[in-house]
């Protein structure tokens, strides 16, 4: 059973890999593997074969599974944040990225955080942006994003801007450009406008069902879950 499922979690990182290989430009792009609610077991199988960046949506289960793992991986937090969370987050040593800031509140609240967790080195973040303006997605509207990435930039010395982040829509019609995608591009090009001195921003989007289409259109991180570790329970 446990060697069936190894295999399975190995050859099912191979082909995303090697489909990302496919994409022009692209072989350096990085692939996050999403691992929230599967069990540590399933995470080692895929460290074993070479995996090194995973994603977590919960707090509780990333501080639970990074104490676990080897110190080795780079841990991406994907899921929504809340003030009260960040020092959580912030203490954690090889968190690589916190992909979900939301708010200029909320990066005042991450940095408070990372003063008191006396993190080595500034904490990149991405910020989040609501391509698809859905009421029950998080992230900030396309229009306010530079504003967030300048407030980081100024005020935040603990923080480091490194990207920007969508989920966008679910369903959308795979044979034409997906809107969320250009969406976040543009966002890139502003910040990188405002931003100045050479800012060139990266782009976390991308999923098991769109990553393809999302490297073609600029993502330099992408985040595949069910496509790695197969269908999820539902949370609890
Ligand atoms: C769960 C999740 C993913 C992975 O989704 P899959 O469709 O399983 O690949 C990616 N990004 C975020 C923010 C998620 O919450």
């Amino acid at each position: 059973m446990a060697e069936e499922r190894q295999q399975e979690i190995v050859q099912n990182i191979q082909d995303v890999r090697a489909a990302i290989a496919t994409v022009p430009h692209k072989e350096n792009a990085r692939l996050v593997a999403v691992s929230k609610l599967k069990p540590v077991e399933d995470l080692q199988y895929a460290y074993d074969a070479g995996q090194r960046h995973f994603g977590e949506n919960y707090v509780q289960e990333l501080v639970e599974k990074s104490a676990k793992m080897p110190q080795d991986i780079a841990w991406h937090f994907i899921g929504h944040l809340q003030s009260n969370k960040c020092k959580l987050v912030a203490a954690i040593p090889n968190l690589f990225v916190v992909e979900t800031i939301d708010s200029i509140k909320k990066a005042d609240a991450m940095n408070k955080a990372c003063v008191s967790c006396e993190r080595a080195k500034p904490l990149r973040v991405f910020v989040q942006v609501n391509t698809s303006r859905e009421e029950a997605k998080g992230g900030v509207a396309p229009e306010q994003c530079s504003d967030v990435c300048k407030h980081i930039v100024q005020h935040c010395p603990q923080l480091e801007l490194g990207g920007l982040m969508t989920i966008g829509m679910f369903g959308r019609d795979p044979s034409i450009d997906n809107p969320d995608f250009l969406c976040l591009a543009d966002c890139k090009k502003t910040a990188d406008e405002v931003l100045g001195k050479g800012s060139d921003l990266e782009l976390s989007m991308g999923m098991s069902a769109d990553y393809l289409q999302a490297l073609q259109a600029g993502a330099t991180n992408v985040r595949v879950g069910t496509t790695i570790f197969g269908a999820r329970p539902k949370k609890p």
